[in-house]
């Protein structure tokens, strides 16, 4: 596409160097703010430089790195927090005391929207598909514009990696089916933004994943 609808900045936020990354409609400049875990002084300071009008942040997952500074972000852009799936709750309540123990600061809070599959969240004049991809988190969900061929991933899928499974709830199984019946079907085509390290395709992934290429998965 030579002018795409929908266009995306990476903030690196945290000591985990989390992907916090800010989608916004180009018809209407209107931006959701995608996982601000911390370091939102940069994360506002990025929407001025691209012009954009805050108006809400999503959450794949209740992570300290992907949510510590959520609330604060939101009471100060006066937007609402939608996701991640109600099944996160627990990682949401324990904010505060996760936050002691990373050296971030984590606000508990409750989000405006949990999400389920099938929802859709809107920025300015573009709709996401939310699908729950649980494995990481059971409550993890993640953000698909079709028309882009677009898909913000959290820490489901990595470039050449996958999810830490090791977590309270975590579920490696789970995690790998997820990936399979929900991000594959997406397309090939799809380019994703992960919540850490570059961007991929899931073509690419595919092919050069260890964990979940076409040829690991049927071995
Ligand atoms: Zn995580
Ligand atoms: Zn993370």
């Amino acid at each position: 596409m030579t002018n795409p609808p929908m266009r995306a900045a990476i903030v690196p936020v945290t000591p985990l160097q989390q992907n916090c990354t800010i989608l916004w409609c180009t018809a209407t400049m209107k931006a959701a703010i995608v996982d601000p875990g911390g370091d939102i002084d940069k994360v506002q300071a990025a929407l001025t430089h691209h012009g954009l009008t805050a108006e809400k942040i999503l959450l794949t997952h209740g992570h300290i790195d992907h949510a510590g500074e959520a609330k604060p972000l939101a009471e100060a852009l006066g937007v609402p927090i939608e996701g991640p799936h109600e099944a996160d709750r627990f990682w949401l309540a324990r904010l505060d005391e996760d936050g002691r123990n990373y050296g971030i600061r984590g606000v508990v809070f409750e989000p405006d929207r949990w999400l389920v599959e099938g929802d859709t969240v809107s920025i300015g004049d573009l709709n996401l598909d939310v699908y729950e991809t649980p494995g990481h988190t059971p409550g993890h969900v993640i953000f698909h514009h079709a028309p882009s061929k677009f898909a913000q991933v959290g820490d489901v899928l990595f470039q050449g990696s996958i999810g830490r499974t090791d977590f309270p709830l975590g579920n490696h199984k789970q995690l790998i089916e997820s990936i399979v019946t929900k991000l594959w079907p997406l397309g090939d085509d799809t380019s994703f933004i992960p919540g850490h390290g570059g961007a991929s395709t899931f073509a690419h992934e595919r092919q050069h994943n260890m964990f979940v290429s076409d040829r690991a998965l049927a071995a």
